[in-house]
């Protein structure tokens, strides 16, 4: 059996066990935390950090795909620190987070370039360590697919395509990003078993849903606890839905959560949460309320395993 790269190194792949595929140990912009350290709080992040890896540890949980990639702040050292201190197994990405904008080095440059400084994280390793990613991410967002989206998505098909890495793609059901995003990859000879469709469960239009899933590619129902975007109220009927209609060895359960993030003032982060646009969207959210939710709606301890274990073995290539 092929092994996966953690980064804490290779790892077996049955040692992957229960494993939330979309969760963050600190997102944050990158160019922002270099030019003004002083605005952040390493110490406080770092304990965060820590906080949650220790936490997605008690409820049972031994793995996370960890997808901070350019524009969130990638930082492998800082991934592995949390990683090695707390016990929790984290697969890095590389690859760019944006919606639109490119930094002109990337837009005066061909998809090949990219991909090439995407191979070299994969094969070599991450800023000049030699901690491999295990996946590619991309993202598509409310200005839809724009030239740069679409830049970013062919290069990280070319290089799934040159080392059989898995590519994980941010979308918005809302702006029905997803099935072109899915066009794109597989133009460029991606097989469908390779790529995550991320967020989908953002919607409960179980049409659109099958649409992507009659694509052959995986689903994230990945962000319990964003109630701004679909309250657990309609995520958990989806989610049941989808089981009933056989699609468990096709979908993945996470929150997304970010142990820390600093798109917003902490005071709007606090409205947010009084408010209820979020809620309990922490990285225990799904092992510790939704997992037993869906058990308590019918879900069966096989479809759980297939979710949890399997699913993010076959995805990540094992
Ligand atoms: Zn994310």
């Amino acid at each position: 059996m092929a092994s996966i790269e953690s980064v804490t190194g290779p790892l077996e792949a049955d040692a992957l066990g229960p494993t939330l595929i979309h969760e963050h140990f600190r997102t944050r912009d990158d160019a922002n935390a270099q030019q003004w350290p002083h605005l952040y709080d390493d110490d406080a992040l770092y304990a965060a950090a820590i906080q949650a890896g220790q936490g997605a540890v008690e409820s049972g949980i031994k793995t996370i795909g960890e997808p901070t990639a350019m524009f969130l702040g990638r930082d492998i050292r800082f991934i592995e620190r949390v990683s090695r201190e707390t016990g929790l197994q984290a697969i890095a990405c590389t690859g760019i987070y944006t919606y639109e904008h490119l930094p002109l080095f990337w837009q005066s440059r061909a998809p090949d370039v990219m991909a090439e400084a995407f191979v070299h994280d994969i094969e070599q390793g991450i800023q000049g360590t030699d901690i491999k990613a295990g996946f590619l991410k991309c993202a598509a967002d409310e200005p839809g697919v724009t030239d740069n989206v679409e830049k970013i998505h062919r290069a990280c098909a070319r290089a799934s395509n040159r080392t059989g890495a898995p590519i994980m793609a941010h979308s918005r059901p809302a702006s029905d990003t997803g099935p072109r995003q899915v066009e794109i990859l597989l133009e460029e000879g991606v097989p469908p078993e390779k790529i995550q469709i991320a967020h989908t469960g953002d919607t409960d239009d179980l049409d659109y849903i099958e649409g992507l899933l009659d694509t052959g590619v995986w689903i994230g129902l990945d962000r319990f606890g964003i109630e701004m975007y679909l309250p657990m109220e309609r995520r958990m009927p989806t989610a049941l839905a989808l089981l009933e209609r056989g699609y468990a060895d096709r979908m993945f359960l996470s929150a997304d959560s970010c142990a820390s993030i600093d798109w917003f003032p902490e005071e709007t982060i606090a409205v947010l949460q009084r408010e209820g646009a979020v809620k309990d969207w922490t990285i225990t959210l799904v092992p510790d309320q939704v997992l037993p939710a869906l058990r308590e709606g019918g879900m069966t301890p096989e479809q759980e395993k297939t979710m949890m274990e399997e699913n993010p073995k076959a995805w990540l290539g094992a």
